[in-house]
């Protein structure tokens, strides 16, 4: 295999993991001496698009969250969507994670607009709501989309449906050989994964 940011022949690295209650996960690893690196993650037992919701309020921010990188986050009530792009990155955080992700995000998008008073208002008012729902005073809704079932949200309280073949079409898979990150010991740790 060769890197795709300067042609040198590089190897790529897997290790599977065994998750309690939920079967294996396939993790890869690619590095390159020019710095290039790239991770994903592939649950080896499902293989099937699947969608995952759930509320979140303040009792389960500790959930954890496995997206690969065709994992596609929903949060309906604040319009946000973290669809697979060309750079999409698998990771494995918890809910809380993900609210303070989007938050950073959102910031980010009302510095860039500051001079639209409409923008920046519609900004608060996300922020607002997730610090109301971080403080569980307020609820919001995390749809995860995976058109190969390689994402999942690890809980007795997720609701999970199988996708059909038309809605899994429908979304974008961002999905190259090379789309492989950073899931770092530490986090699988997290998770209670122990190497085979
Ligand atoms: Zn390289």
């Amino acid at each position: 295999m060769y890197c795709p940011a300067c042609g040198r022949e590089i190897k790529i690295l897997s290790s599977i993991y065994e998750v309690p209650y939920f079967g294996k996960i396939l993790l890869t690893t690619i590095s390159c001496e020019c710095g290039y690196k790239h991770s994903d993650s592939i649950i080896t037992e499902i293989k099937e698009p699947r969608r995952y919701t759930i509320k979140i309020d303040g009792q389960n921010l500790f959930t954890k969250v496995i997206r690969s990188s065709s994992g596609t986050i929903r949060i309906p009530e604040i319009g946000v969507d973290i669809e697979p792009g060309p750079a999409s990155q698998a990771f494995i955080t918890n809910l809380e994670g993900i609210l303070s992700r989007i938050e950073d995000i959102v910031k980010i998008a009302r510095d860039w607009n500051s001079d639209d008073e409409e923008k920046v208002e519609r900004c608060n008012l996300i922020l607002e709501r997730i610090d109301k729902t971080l403080k569980g005073e307020s609820e919001l809704t995390l749809i995860l989309e995976d058109p190969f079932g390689n994402s999942a949200i690890i809980s007795d309280d997720v609701f999970i449906e199988k996708m059909s073949e038309n809605e899994a079409a429908q979304l974008k898979s961002g999905i190259t050989v090379m789309e492989l990150t950073g899931l770092s010991e530490d986090e699988l740790g997290d998770l209670g994964a122990k190497k085979e």
